[in-house]
């Protein structure tokens, strides 16, 4: 319980205090209050008085990163909610966005539009109305962006104690100096600001680097077969290494049934997007992934129905996110980062084939670079009945099993995970 003496003082910074509404993961508990500021000023009081009580809090973007930590908190308290922060600074000579926690992918596209830039951050399954900058910190996969840390840069950081630092770089410094270079000179803390669940310094704004936008593109799939071969990964690694493919995601079978996508194949599928930006260059990227099939002895194919529209999984609609949290149905995400190496992934990929509980679950592939990959399985389950809940917990511990058995870290963790 926050004592009403400190809710006041909370609420005369003019931030607004709400209660928590739905929720999909399992773990963690409502926080008692989500106080939303509307100013740096706000936020600064906001901080200042929470470092000086006993309350325990995180912030969070958008609070719509449902399945890998959600708007949950680990012991109880508060969250403090960065939506309303939302200034956006497009610099489209550099293809450079400065962005607060509030932008959402949906925001930065249209001014990227309404600006004729040639650049475009692709939104992740979840849809366009999640935070480019929360999905950055909590290290997002987004289709063709590999690892989000090297595209982010020039950070402004509240500290837990009020005090905002540039990380390095002088105050003095060039605004378009420091969003343009990767780093501040020496040794920095960049990477400290990355998945602490935000329970650790409260990043104001930074900036992302932005993708050219390419037209000229071709979407073919390899049809790997019931099972993954050490060869289609093989394949899969040297499309990724001769930079032939833009994006990749290998799917199950059962992630398509998931969303509803009805195929006569019924085997394993390496999507591939194939980007140029000259009809001479895409060609002969093609006739590269086609060379390259062959060599390994795949069977490419053309593109078949269906995206990658995750919340579809649960029922729910990119366009409402909003309302996912308050559907009878969770989703739990599972996670684990593999070595591109073909005689591991093969073998993970069996493991969970040969476990009665993983046979069916959803899961995809996808790679992080060219040297790593993540596999991902969203589990759903229905909140109020027990045997979904315990079939879940079941699920989840099987894959813990096999991360133990492969000696392998999950992809990321979340703000109310204990496995940090
Ligand atoms: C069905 C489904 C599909 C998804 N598909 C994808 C996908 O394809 N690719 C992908 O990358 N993600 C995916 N996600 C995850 C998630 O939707 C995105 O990462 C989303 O962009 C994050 O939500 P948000 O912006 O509301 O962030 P939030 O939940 O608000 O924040 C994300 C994390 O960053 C921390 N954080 C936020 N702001 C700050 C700050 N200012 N300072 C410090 N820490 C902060 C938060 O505490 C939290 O831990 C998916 C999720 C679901 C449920």
């Amino acid at each position: 319980m926050i004592p009403t003496e400190l809710l006041d003082r909370l609420a005369n910074t003019g931030a607004e205090v709400t209660r928590p509404t739905g929720s999909t993961v399992p773990g963690g508990l409502f926080p008692d209050w989500v106080l939303q500021p509307e100013s740096l000023a706000q936020l600064t009081a906001l901080v200042r008085i929470l470092h000086a009580s006993a309350v325990d809090w995180r912030v969070d973007a958008r609070g719509r990163n449902w399945g890998y930590d959600d708007s949950r908190v680990r012991e109880p308290g508060l969250i403090v909610r960065l939506a309303r922060l939302d200034r956006l600074d497009l610099d489209v000579e550099l293809g450079l966005a400065t962005v607060q926690p509030g932008v959402t992918f949906a925001q930065l596209n249209e001014a990227l539009q309404a600006a004729d830039a040639r650049y475009y951050l692709p939104s992740p399954g979840s849809g366009p109305h999640t935070s480019v900058l929360g999905n950055a910190l909590e290290r997002g996969l987004l289709a063709g962006l590999g690892e989000r840390e090297r595209h982010c840069r020039d950070f402004l950081v509240l500290r837990r104690d009020g005090e905002l630092t540039r990380l390095g770089w002088e105050e003095a410094a060039d605004d378009r100096v420091r969003r343009a270079l990767p780093y501040p000179p020496g040794p920095h803390l960049q990477g400290s600001l990355f998945q602490t669940g935000g329970y650790g310094p409260v990043v104001v704004e930074l900036t992302h680097v932005l993708p050219v936008a390419t037209e000229l593109t071709t979407e073919p799939v390899l049809l790997a077969g019931a099972e993954l071969t050490e060869d289609l990964l093989r394949c899969w690694r040297d499309l990724l290494l001769g930079e032939l493919v833009t994006s990749t995601i290998l799917a199950s079978p059962a992630r398509r049934r998931a969303q509803g996508i009805t195929v006569s194949y019924d085997g394993l599928v390496l999507n591939l997007y194939i980007a140029a930006t000259s009809a001479t260059m895409l060609r002969a990227k093609v006739l590269d992934v086609q060379r390259l099939a062959r060599q390994h002895g795949q069977r490419l194919a053309a593109r078949f129905g269906g995206g990658y529209d995750d919340l579809s999984i649960l029922g729910g609609d990119r366009n409402h996110p909003e309302a996912v949290g308050h559907l009878p149905e969770g989703l739990e995400w599972q996670t684990a980062a593999l070595p591109f190496i073909p005689s591991v992934v093969a073998a993970f990929a069996r493991a969970v084939r040969t476990d009665p509980l993983l046979a069916d679950i959803p899961w995809t592939l996808r790679p992080l670079d060219s040297r790593a990959l993540v596999w991902l399985a969203p589990i759903v389950y229905r909140k109020e009945n027990s045997d979904s809940v315990a079939l879940l917990r079941r699920r989840v511990a099987a894959v813990a099993r096999l991360r133990d058995e492969f000696a392998v870290p999950a992809y990321r963790s979340g703000a109310v995970r204990s496995d940090r």
